[in-house]
């Protein structure tokens, strides 16, 4: 009889329970998952000492200009349904091409008074990546940068042996002299005449023309990719690498958390793990790219006096472009929405 009575009990407190709402295994509800946008693409030009105040009407125009025209580029692989990875590489070979831009084409100078370029890509389904170091005859290190990851065992190749490669896999090798700019060797000249240290140039170097590349994009199958490429540090010497073709310190890419383009003083984003540091917030923290990017840029990185930013989009496309610097080149893009940024305020 008692044990019918504390059964008959038990129903009641269990039905009360339900008609409330109340959870009785204290489970916490699920989050709905935020929707996915259908495309993104994000892309920056350098970061550094950018000012208003330093720049003509005509100087802003055309810095626009090119990084709306980099941004059509990738739009309309991401919009035909192409594979983030193929936008990557057409964006960036877009601004390689360019001589505005210090990568490919724009390279700066070493000071030797040669051009050694960087470049690298990740896949972010599965990780692979691919990345040149100190090419000095392949027109387009993005795509050397690809098919090292695509075409051999290895994540780096550098120097001699990466120009080799390139060669062997067919990609278009120049002159030398294909990366000659006046300005990026008025740049040099400058650098040594006023005999400023690495440190010191690299504060300065940025004032006058666009930097480094690099671009981070969600596709229509959720897939993340990114991909940087660079002429480095203006009077680098000893075969100097910085950050650009290092995966996890210049470009990582992750499908469950985002993808990341870096710009700035290489050396900090080396030992600061930049790229992957904010991945690994999201994902160990369960924090948003937005809060992420920015401990990491400017908490970490400023405090350390690593001068630069990344630019990203995460699994849902929403897109994060911090930066400690004045001014950064960049932009974004996705179905509904286009912007083209430059200077803090903008
Ligand atoms: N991060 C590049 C490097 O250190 C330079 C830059 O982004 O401006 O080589």
């Amino acid at each position: 009889m008692i044990r019918n009575v504390i059964f008959l009990l038990s129903i009641l407190v269990f039905c009360a329970c339900q008609q409330s709402g109340e959870n009785t295994t204290n489970e916490i509800e699920a989050k709905p998952e935020p929707k996915r946008v259908e495309y993104a693409l994000a892309i920056h030009g350098g970061a550094g000492t950018i000012k208003k105040e330093n720049m003509t009407a005509e100087k802003e125009a055309v810095i626009r200009e090119v990084l709306n025209e980099a941004l059509t580029v990738g739009e309309t692989v991401l919009k035909n349904g192409g594979s983030s990875l193929d936008a990557i590489e057409a964006t960036i070979m877009a601004m390689e091409n360019s001589p505005y831009f210090n990568a490919g084409k724009g390279a700066v100078f070493t000071n030797e008074g040669k051009n050694e370029l960087d470049a690298s890509i990740m896949d972010g389904r599965n990780k692979n990546a691919g990345a040149v170091g100190g090419v000095t005859i392949v027109k387009n290190p993005i795509l050397a940068a690809r098919a090292v990851m695509e075409k051999s065992k290895h994540v780096l190749l550098t120097g001699e042996g990466a120009n080799q490669f390139s060669k062997e896999q067919g990609l278009e090798i120049v002159d030398p002299e294909y990366f000659f700019t006046q300005n990026r060797w008025e740049s040099l000249q400058r650098a040594k005449a006023n005999d400023l240290g690495f440190n010191e140039y690299a504060k300065s170097i940025h004032d006058s023309k666009f930097g480094t590349v690099g671009a981070a994009a969600l596709d229509k199958n959720g897939n993340l990719a990114a991909g940087t490429s660079t002429g480095g540090m203006t009077n680098k010497k000893y075969n100097r690498i910085g950050d650009s073709p290092i995966i996890g310190a210049g470009t990582y890419a992750d499908n469950n958390t985002c993808a990341i383009s870096s710009t700035g003083h290489g050396e900090y984003f080396i030992r600061y793990a930049v790229a992957h540091d904010i991945s690994a917030m999201m994902e160990y923290k369960k924090i948003d790219f937005q809060t992420a990017a920015d401990k990491v840029i400017n908490g970490k990185l400023k405090s350390a006096g690593g001068d630069g930013g990344v630019i990203g989009v995460d699994k849902y496309g929403n897109v994060a472009m911090p930066f400690n610097t004045p001014g950064m080149y960049r932009g974004f893009v996705k179905p509904d929405e286009r912007s083209v940024l430059i200077y803090k305020n903008d």
